[in-house]
């Protein structure tokens, strides 16, 4: 199998999670998969057709528009690796902002040079083209990009999540009757307890399985980087109170002073609450 790895607006770190794949990674470099185009790993300038795209990054650009069509057309399949490409992920925080006070006031630095003409919003990548696998994560676990991958070769259906990264994590869930929240550098957490029900903002309940839970695992609060679950994505578009209920329920916080610590709250990033992801076609896509 023929495979081009193309990097749009991102930071790259997509790519760097699947070299992290180690042993598995040459596995399956040795298998049916064979890298034709990558401008991190090989200097072509040519896009060349191919079976399989593995796209990393989401769309702000004129040119990233450009580049993931031309790289649709070229390939059988193509993967969008990383929540950058499957919501817009942690560089859709810009879209806060308009174009204009973007680059007035977060980017003054650069006024006097040629920028790339920059698209209203930051897009993920199923707002321009057909995508056929989604593997959402900042960045994706090495393992669900290797299953992905050859599940693919072996023109096999990659497993699914479904659920929440609350199935996922050991912590046990307990109502509380706390009087605010916290930052998670503000007091020691419990090993055991859940995160929320100690009053640090946990997004585990909005979020989909399939990372195995590392973050509360290791004492940090999950920040979302898988995206919605299911659940989440299409019966309720309204993940801000529902992340508000939830945690109201579990710390006794009134819900109205749970809305505003939220927005106060540098600890919470937003990775997915500015996303954009209209255009899923299917769920069964997602990974
Ligand atoms: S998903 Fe995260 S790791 Fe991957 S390119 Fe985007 S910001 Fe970087
Ligand atoms: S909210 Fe966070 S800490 Fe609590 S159970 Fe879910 S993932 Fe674990
Ligand atoms: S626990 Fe949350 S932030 Fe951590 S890897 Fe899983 S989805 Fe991402």
């Amino acid at each position: 199998m023929k495979v081009n790895i193309i990097s749009l607006t991102c930071c790259a770190g997509c790519i760097s999670s699947f070299l992290n794949a180690g042993e598995a990674f040459l596995e399956i470099l040795s298998e049916d998969f064979q890298i034709v185009y990558s401008p991190t790993f090989i200097d072509l300038k040519e896009i060349p057709k191919v079976d399989l795209a593995i796209v990393e990054g989401g769309i702000k650009t004129e040119e990233d528009e450009k580049l993931v069509r031309e790289v649709r057309a070229k390939s059988e399949f193509l993967i969008a690796l990383g929540i950058c490409a499957t919501h817009g992920g942690i560089t859709s925080l810009g879209n806060i902002f308009s174009v204009k006070k973007l680059l007035e006031k977060e980017y003054s630095i650069l006024k006097g040079t040629k920028l790339p003409e920059l698209k209203d919003l930051m897009y993920p990548i199923c707002n321009f083209v057909d995508v056929d696998y989604y593997i959402p994560g900042c960045p994706p676990m090495p393992f669900l990009i290797v299953h992905t991958l050859k599940s693919i070769v072996n023109r096999k259906q990659p497993i699914r999540y479904q659920s929440v990264v609350c199935t996922e994590c050991h912590r046990r869930i307990m109502p509380a009757k706390l009087d605010r929240l916290y930052g998670i550098y503000e007091k020691e957490a419990d090993p055991k307890l859940c995160l929320v029900s100690q009053g640090f903002v946990c997004l585990g309940s909005l979020t989909r399985d399939g990372c195995g839970a590392p973050c509360p695992r290791a004492g940090f609060t999950c920040f979302g980087c898988r995206g919605p679950a299911d659940s989440l994505m299409y019966r309720s578009r309204d993940m801000y109170s529902f992340l508000v209920k939830v945690i109201s329920k579990r710390t006794g916080v009134q819900e109205e002073s749970v809305r505003e610590e939220l927005y106060r709250n540098p600890f919470i990033f937003h990775t997915f609450i500015f996303s954009r992801f209209e255009r899923f076609k299917s769920r069964e896509r997602i990974i």
